[in-house]
């Protein structure tokens, strides 16, 4: 179709799409909004609606789909979900003065970072939107908002692609915004990316980086909030000051640890139940909930600060009573960071309000009980909460107990706030109360029995007599107004009057109540930091209790922490396996890791238990770094400043890398990146690879941690030959997950002992089965010229170039080539006294020489 041929909508239509490429413009067309093109064709996809063309005469050939005004909301929560943006484009003058095309402007950008549509929201998670803004020198600045609650946190990534990746791969990351030639940097991150010009720091927003020491952070800073201003077009005040944090402040876990771990779910099916997050979460509010997330995200290296929340737990511990009422206090204490984030948005109802009152109703018996408990890091918890006084009293004195959703019709206002909306409250009432006395009053002046006085919206108030009846009425006072099938409807003169006087009286009161509830709703606003900051307090609460509630319920134990990196964990438990068999069925085990034992390899059949106890140790690390109590009868633990994992992923396959690349790409991760500070949980490394290839990569590795890396280590295995390793390797020690026969089956003991695990396992079983027992024979044979010839070969393969030159520790296997060295030297003493005994001249020369050929060859063997 030719340009020249457009309508005049249709070109104003293409102006604006061209604005937003990214997104689907919603553009609205009186109680539409339609879309064009292939925006069309993917929404009527998306949406499952129908695709039509345009009708107009000039562009009948373009795809069209349009969603109604009213239910808009819905179909834009569908868009946002599936990770789509929608640019949302509004008439913004009367359709009946415009001259030519009505004028029609974007009047917000909708995305999945700045959705705040609580269909959308996960009001248990965060909604962040991220922005990253790398610089030359390769390292970059991480900055993310929450939208809903106002909190932005920041950090500076240097420029390890890993860090970045660790940051940006997260759940509560909706959204990233980058500068436009970084757009398709992140393809392989599948967050939605949108991109960002302009990174110069408002002044408006200045105040939210007061406090930076670095400027770089600035720019994130900067990315975002323009990002914001120029997509949202409307006030951020509800932004809070950037909280900075520092990633070497926290303990790293990266994306694959987070995930093999279950830390927020489980790997194979990504549901809560049967991760970390579902056997601790009891909180009681959402913000409690999202808080616990967080910290599960990212666990503390701080001692001090992991130690203090300890000490609140314990204390929470001990005041079951208090803790039960703190608790049963929390089911009225509303999402205090949310109402605050709307307060400030201007999205807040009435019945927001009300639920912010009855949270600082709530409030004042909440601090009291925390004060009786009388811990110095409560107390000192408690001091940062606001006193809302004020606002509790205006709002109790304001509000009424159960308000409407619109803020337009009034029902809000309480009676005795407002002198001048009780008068016009009473002047409707007082007509409505004539109005209903009317009815009788009609009927005794008329003597019809069946007269009725009633209200419709088109035509107010009337009183209705049956035909046979009108005859009755006394002529001049009664006006016909509607007529019926066997009725008629009439208004009298005062009727008429206390009709106007009560719409009167109910349009003032409307507008009056809405005037009075903005004002109430901007003196909320001057409370925006105050809440926030009692919200996150609160939340913190709520956390500890909850964490005190798991303790005290399935037995755990206060840890405590070392400064010598040993660790010692007695009766140490599985915290989610314990919960899904049942308290009492779970075998709890020792740990003992110190500078004579960093490495531990742990060997024991399939299905004994070898990698529940490697997880089962990162997870009560975790749980100890972020404050928790954690399931053993005791616990002292370093701090870690990293885990690793390498642990047999389901998923892995799904992700298109093969099952093997990914293993020696988390292996390698772990033993680059791991401090003599970290835990490394290696499990059965090597297995997806050939026999002999794997075992020398799983030796191989282990070496490597021994010599270098130097950081805690549990090595699971399956090849028992590994098990030699701990003659050479002076700081690895052999455990294993015990298992014995009874009955003729065998038993899983689940339970950790020291040294290496039997190894005939799989004939053993093969014998049960009840397989021939020739086959059983033979298998015995065979597995004792395989392990020899293994010997063999690990006998050639000297540590000769895997060992640092200045390394002073004995070559691997030196005792086997100590046994070798010492048959020589036998060998050797025989020919010595073979040559002793030789009477040389009673030997003919070729005698000699087949003798000195012999020893020759003997020596040289
Ligand atoms: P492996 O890694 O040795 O093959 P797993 O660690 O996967 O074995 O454990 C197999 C199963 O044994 C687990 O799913 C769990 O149900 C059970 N199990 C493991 N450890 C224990 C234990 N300490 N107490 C009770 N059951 C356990
Ligand atoms: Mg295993």
């Amino acid at each position: 179709m030719n340009v020249a041929e457009e309508t005049p909508m249709m070109k104003q239509y293409k102006k604006i799409k061209a604005q937003y490429e990214d997104a689907f413009l919603f553009y609205r067309l009186g109680d539409f909004y339609e879309l064009f093109y292939d925006d069309a064709i993917k929404a009527a996809k998306e949406l499952e609606i129908t695709l039509t063309k345009r009708g107009n005469k000039n562009d009948q050939d373009i795809p069209m789909c349009g969603v109604p005004y009213h239910s808009a909301e819905q179909y834009i929560a569908t868009l946002i979900e599936k990770g789509y943006k929608i640019a949302i484009c509004e008439q913004v003058e009367d359709p009946k003065k415009a001259k030519g095309v009505v004028k029609r402007e974007v009047i917000q950008l909708i995305t999945p970072g700045t959705v705040m549509d609580g269909h959308v929201i996960d009001e248990k998670e965060n909604n962040f939107i991220a922005a990253l803004f790398p610089f030359e020198d390769g390292t970059a600045t991480f900055v993310k908002a929450d939208l809903t609650t106002g909190e932005m946190k920041g950090t500076m990534l240097s420029e390890d692609a890993s860090e970045w990746e660790r940051e940006i791969v997260r759940k509560e990351i909706k959204e990233l915004i980058v500068p436009p030639s970084w757009e398709n940097s992140f393809d392989e991150y599948a967050v939605v990316i949108s991109t960002e010009l302009a990174t110069e720091l408002q002044e408006e927003f200045m105040p939210l980086c007061d406090q930076l020491h670095h400027e770089k952070l600035k720019k994130g800073v900067a990315l975002l909030t323009n990002y914001l201003k120029r997509t949202q077009k409307r006030v951020l005040d509800h932004l809070q000051p950037l909280e900075v944090y520092d990633v070497n402040e926290l303990m790293q876990l990266d994306v694959h640890t987070r995930r093999n771990l279950e830390l927020m779910e489980t790997l194979r099916d990504k549901k809560k139940e049967g991760s970390l997050l579902w056997v601790l979460d009891e909180t009681v509010t959402a913000m409690g909930a999202r808080l616990l997330k967080s910290w599960l995200e990212a666990p503390l290296l701080d001692r001090k600060t992991i130690e203090k929340r300890h000490a609140i737990v314990a204390s929470f511990v001990e005041h079951f009573f208090e803790r039960e009422e703190l608790r049963e206090k929390l089911q009225d204490v509303y999402d205090l960071e949310r109402l605050a984030g709307k307060t400030a948005y201007g999205n807040m109802n009435a019945r927001d309000l009300v639920q912010l009152r009855t949270s600082l109703q709530t409030l004042p018996a909440f601090i009291q009980i925390l004060e009786k408990i009388d811990n110095p890091h409560l107390l000192e918890l408690i001091e940062k909460c606001g006193d809302f006084h004020e606002l509790q009293t205006l709002l109790e004195k304001s509000i009424v107990d159960d308000p409407p959703v619109s803020i337009t019709e009034g029902g809000m206002i309480r009676k005795g706030y407002h002198e001048q909306l009780d008068r016009y409250k009473e002047a409707s009432a007082n007509g409505k109360a004539w109005i209903s006395q009317l009815e009788q009053k009609e009927r005794e002046e008329t003597g019809i029995k069946s007269l009725k006085v009633g209200y419709n919206k088109v035509f107010g108030y009337y009183i209705e007599v049956t035909k046979p009846n009108i005859r009755y009425l006394e002529k001049d006072r009664y006006e016909r107004k509607q007529t019926l099938a066997n009725a008629e409807r009439f208004i009298t003169p005062e009727l008429k009057e206390k009709e106007r006087l009560i719409l009167e009286a109910e349009e003032e009161s409307t507008n009056l109540e809405y005037e009075l509830f903005l004002e109430i709703r901007e003196e909320v606003k001057k409370y925006l930091r105050p809440l926030q900051e009692t919200a996150r307090v609160i939340s913190e609460i709520d956390v500890l209790l909850s964490f005190a509630t798991i303790s005290e319920r399935y037995d755990y134990v206060r840890p405590t922490f070392t400064t010598d990196r040993s660790l010692e964990i007695k009766n140490g438990r599985h915290p989610v396996v314990e919960r899904m068999i049942g308290q009492g069925e779970y075998v709890a085990n020792d740990m003992t890791l110190n500078h004579e034992r960093e490495m531990l390899l742990i060997t024991g059949p399939n299905m004994s238990g070898k990698s529940t106890y490697m997880r089962q140790t990162a997870l009560l690390v975790i749980m100890a770094q972020i404050g928790s109590f954690v399931p053993a009868t005791s616990a002292k633990l370093p701090i870690f400043d990293q885990i690793f994992t390498r642990i047999g992923a389901a998923d892995d396959l799904a992700s298109g890398e093969s099952t093997f690349m990914v293993e020696m790409l988390e292996t390698k991760r772990a033993l680059t990146k791991a401090t003599p500070n970290s835990l490394l949980l290696l499990d059965e490394i090597g297995r997806g690879t050939s026999t002999y290839d794997g075992m020398s990569l799983a030796q191989a590795i282990i070496e490597y941690i021994h010599d270098y890396t130097r950081a805690k280590t549990l090595f699971s295995t399956h090849y028992h030959e590994l098990t030699a390793l701990e003659e050479t390797l002076d700081t690895l020690h052999n455990v294993h997950v015990k298992a014995v026969e009874e009955d003729g089956e065998i038993v899983f003991l689940h339970k950790v002992e020291e040294g290496k695990a039997d190894r005939s396992y799989g004939i053993y079983v093969a014998k049960l089965a009840g397989l021939p027992e020739r086959v059983v024979e033979r298998a015995n044979e065979l597995l004792y010229q395989y392990e020899s010839k293994e010997m063999d070969t690990v006998l050639e393969q000297t540590r000769k170039e895997t060992v640092k030159e200045d390394a002073e520790q004995l070559p691997l296997f030196s005792w086997v080539e100590e046994e070798k060295r010492e048959s020589e030297e036998d060998e050797r003493e025989d020919i010595v006294n073979d040559i002793k005994k030789l009477d040389v001249l009673r030997l003919s020369p070729i005698e000699a020489l087949e003798k000195l050929y012999t020893y020759q060859k003997k020596l040289q063997s």
